[in-house]
């Protein structure tokens, strides 16, 4: 805060966030990390992660976090636990509000990831908390011996009802298509489950409840036929969007709100950064975006050796 002016400022703290800051100290960059409110992105809100090298029996997500944050702080970077309201990058240093302080940067990198996508049908914005949620890890304890369904068959959803397995007493998973999307492991670890069923050419139509989820209206969208099934709970997995809204009208993006990079990790404007989910629509795993951050950071260091 104050008159300080960080040579990188970090904004998110996800893979992508924590790596750049790793790089970014490590090239004795003074580094800010604004990690937000709810900092460590889609990894805390996950359980086992099998597939980020270097952990042979795999690792919790949360824990993975941790790691990298203490490894970020321990070479120097500062982090703080706040979300970054605006930004103006018409100016140098750039300016940003965070927690109604400001702070400056020679160069900023945007790790802001993505966040949930909900289900946009009647009811389900108003149960959201009240038998909605995105998040087993997080609301699963909460359905022991309940009734509950998981919209959505990517590798989410499979992970959504497989910790639901642990708790509730019957999963239905509801999805739109006759196939999942989901990698084969972890579809056969959902479909091999008793307790696990499917719903399929499945869409829900209306969530109902009063005060919370009671029952959601289904439509079967090969035959037309339409249904209720009553439940406690629901999990959406139908994918996430970019968090990117701060930056509206001031860095390039596309349609959808993914910000356009050009020549590695450059955003539209000189010594702004990109890397991860922010602009991934690809790949968007904890591995990518961790390379990204490195991209990142190492561009951002070259940036300002030349300025
Ligand atoms: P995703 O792969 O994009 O899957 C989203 C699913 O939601 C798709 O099955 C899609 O249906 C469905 N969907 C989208 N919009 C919908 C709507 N309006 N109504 C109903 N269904 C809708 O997203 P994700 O599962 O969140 O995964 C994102 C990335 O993270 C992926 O790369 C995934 O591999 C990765 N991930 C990895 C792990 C892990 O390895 N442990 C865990 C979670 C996520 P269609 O199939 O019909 O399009």
């Amino acid at each position: 805060m104050g008159s300080k002016i960080y040579d990188i400022i970090i904004i998110g703290s996800g893979p992508a966030g924590l790596t750049a800051a790793i790089y970014a100290t490590r090239g004795a960059a003074s580094t800010l990390i604004l990690g937000g409110e709810r900092w460590g992105g889609q990894l805390m809100l996950t359980t086992q992660v099998e597939n980020f090298p270097g952990f042979s029996q795999g690792i919790l997500g949360p824990k993975l976090m941790e790691e990298m944050r203490a490894q970020a702080t321990r070479l120097g970077a500062e982090f703080k636990e706040i979300n970054a309201e605006s930004i103006d990058v018409t100016k140098r240093p750039f300016e940003i509000i965070a927690n109604g302080e400001k702070y400056l940067a020679k160069s900023v990198i945007i790790a802001t990831g993505a966040e949930t996508v909900w289900l946009d049908v009647p009811g389900v914005k108003d149960l959201i908390g009240r038998g909605i949620s995105s998040c087993a890890p997080c609301d699963a304890p909460f359905f022991r011996d309940k009734r509950v369904a998981v919209v959505g068959g990517g590798d989410a959803a499979m992970e959504e009802a497989s910790v639901l397995t642990n708790y509730a007493s019957e999963i239905t998973i509801i999805h739109r298509r006759d196939t999942f999307r989901a990698s084969a492991a972890m579809q056969k670890k959902v479909l091999d489950n008793p307790k696990i069923k499917v719903l399929w050419n499945t869409e829900i139509t209306e969530a109902k409840g009063e005060g919370k989820l009671e029952k959601l209206i289904l439509k079967n969208n090969k035959t037309g036929e339409i249904s209720e099934l009553l439940i406690d709970g629901l999990f959406v997995a139908i994918g996430h969007k970019p968090q990117s809204e701060i930056f509206k009208g001031k860095i390039d993006m596309d349609e959808r709100g993914f910000i356009k990079v050009f020549d590695g990790a450059r955003s539209s404007v000189p010594g702004i950064f990109v890397a991860g989910d922010v602009h991934d629509f690809r790949y968007k795993q904890a591995i990518t975006a961790a390379g990204y951050g490195c991209q990142a950071a190492m561009e951002c260091l070259d940036f300002l050796t030349k300025s």
